[in-house]
């Protein structure tokens, strides 16, 4: 996709940055590649066909001494980078959640490159504060969330959960950020209830808090892969009496496996029965309230104590971009705000700095790029966008449901469906038919994204493997699912 070679352009300057002249043309011809890149995208096989250790082999081990020209570095970008890329912008990128950046997301990146502000303060641009703060009010407007809400930029809902539960801590009043937790004997255990569906990022926030993986405890879902609310209810009494201090259930809406819906409302009067801090992780499917009709999927929110959602999930936001609306952004600066002399400034009790609400000095400007899409989509495009990707699921799941050799496994919120294989299998000998389905199952996957003609992942639901199907990327359409449901039968008649 590169030109060849151009020996006219100039070698690296030795002192400054590329010239004007250099920059204005390299950079044409890099929006010129990014385009030809998502043009003929399809052409290239979605997961990256090469062995471990492969790119490593090929790159130099040692730096150049010289600088080399764009020329070279565009070639290699070809030549080895792209065949190492698994392609998330393909269309037919089915697995995990698949997540797509979109055109005005870019040009925001490149800016926000360009401008390469550190948000830290708002005197350290207050186009980055302040933009981030009308921009994530234009998306809780947007969802339907609570006015109380007060929206707050991190990088990933992993990082935005652990802020959510550290704020959860602190508002216990147990002094741990002054005197830690080792070496105390008189802290209790404290807890954290999630489902046994929730992300992992909710146990890795807690080990990262030095809450320890005990302090979680994971409640069972029902049939449909919702947390239990009556086992919720049960563990926290009984947590209680043991002298335990229950602080924080975390539900979520849209998990990671079949992206499920805790019943929020249903699990409100408990945490506010308990005073206990509610926070819900809808990463994928917050999104998804961008839908009018689909809005209810954030019901009972409007009580929650913070809510994170991922538009770098399922808003065509290039990653990343993860938001955590809290109603006690109060606790959350108390919590982590550390002023010290060389960042006072007179400004600080008017205006909101951004390393007063994490554990990062220096925040990248990436409300920049949510702007951007929100207001080239708007409101009507994005949520057609999202409605589309629904409806695209729910065609697959009915080719599922029809085929007497496939069966969906799990209900079908979004745009997510969980399905697998299951013909007539005979069981050897000695061999159990559900470990048969399984490993059909599992090579039917391998066998799909071998043909680099698609991408999907799986899961374990019941302890039976199953497949995922997630659409997510701005660029799929019917044919791309059409595509890949003729894979796998294909898949199908060759091994079963
Ligand atoms: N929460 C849920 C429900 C998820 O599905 C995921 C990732 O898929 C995460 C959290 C973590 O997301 P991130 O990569 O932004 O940390």
């Amino acid at each position: 996709m590169s030109e060849k070679k151009d020996n006219d352009l100039p070698l690296t300057p030795s002192l400054g940055d590329m010239s004007a002249v250099d920059f204005r043309r390299h950079g044409h011809r890099l929006v010129d590649w990014i385009a030809d890149y998502f043009e003929n995208i399809e052409r290239l096989p979605v997961l990256a066909q090469i062995e471990p250790g492969d790119l490593k082999a090929a790159l130099p081990p040692s730096p150049p001494e010289q600088g080399e020209s764009m020329d070279a570095i565009l070639a290699d970008l070809d030549r080895l980078i792209v065949p190492a890329v698994t392609h998330w912008s393909h269309p037919s990128f089915f697995a995990y959640f698949a997540t797509s950046t979109s055109a005005p997301g870019i040009f925001g990146e490149m800016l926000s490159a360009a401008f390469d502000v550190k948000g830290m303060l708002w005197r350290t641009s207050p186009a980055s504060t302040e933009l981030e703060e009308v921009v994530l009010d234009w998306l809780r407007q947007m969802m339907g969330l609570d006015p109380g809400m007060t929206g707050f930029i991190y990088d990933t809902a992993s990082v935005s959960s652990l802020h959510a539960i550290a704020a959860a801590r602190e508002g216990v009043e147990l002094r741990i950020r002054e005197e830690g937790m080792s070496g105390r004997t008189d802290l209790p255990l404290l807890r954290v209830y999630a489902s046994e569906q929730a992300h992992s990022s909710i146990e890795k926030a807690i080990i990262t808090l030095g809450l320890g993986q005990r302090s979680l405890r994971k409640i069972p879902t029902d049939a449909e892969f919702r947390m239990d609310v009556a086992a919720l209810a049960d563990a926290i009494e009984e947590d209680k009496r043991s002298g335990f201090i229950p602080f924080c259930i975390v539900a979520t809406v849209g998990t990671t496996s079949t992206s499920s819906i805790d019943p929020v409302r249903e699990i409100i009067p408990i945490g506010e029965k308990h005073v206990m801090w509610l926070h819900v992780d809808a990463a994928y499917a917050g999104s998804a309230a961008v839908v009018p009709e689909l809005r209810h999927v954030l019901d009972g929110c409007e009580r929650a104590d913070s809510v994170v959602v991922n538009p770098h999930k399922w808003l065509f936001t290039p990653f990343d971009l993860s938001v955590l609306y809290c109603r006690h952004l109060d606790l959350l600066r108390r919590a982590f705000s550390l002023v010290p002399e060389y960042l006072q400034t007179p400004e600080q009790a008017i205006v909101r700095s951004g390393s007063d609400y994490g554990v990062q000095l220096g925040r990248r400007f990436r409300a920049l790029k949510l702007w951007m899409i929100i207001r080239y989509f708007g409101h009507e495009g994005l949520a057609a966008r999202i409605r589309e990707h629904c409806r695209l699921a729910r065609l697959f799941a009915s080719w599922v449901e029809e085929s007497p050799d496939w069966e969906v496994a799990a209900p079908v919120p979004f745009a997510l469906v969980c399905f697998r294989a299951c013909p007539q299998v005979e069981a050897g000998p000695g061999e159990v038919t559900e470990k048969r389905l399984d490993e059909l199952n599992e090579a039917i996957m391998h066998g799909v994204n071998a043909t680099g003609d698609a991408f999907l992942s799986h899961t374990k639901l019941n302890g039976k493997l199953v497949l995922r199907l997630s659409i997510g990327n701005i660029r799929t359409t019917e044919k791309h699912v059409r595509h890949v449901w003729e894979l796998l039968n294909a898949q199908l008649s060759a091994l079963a």
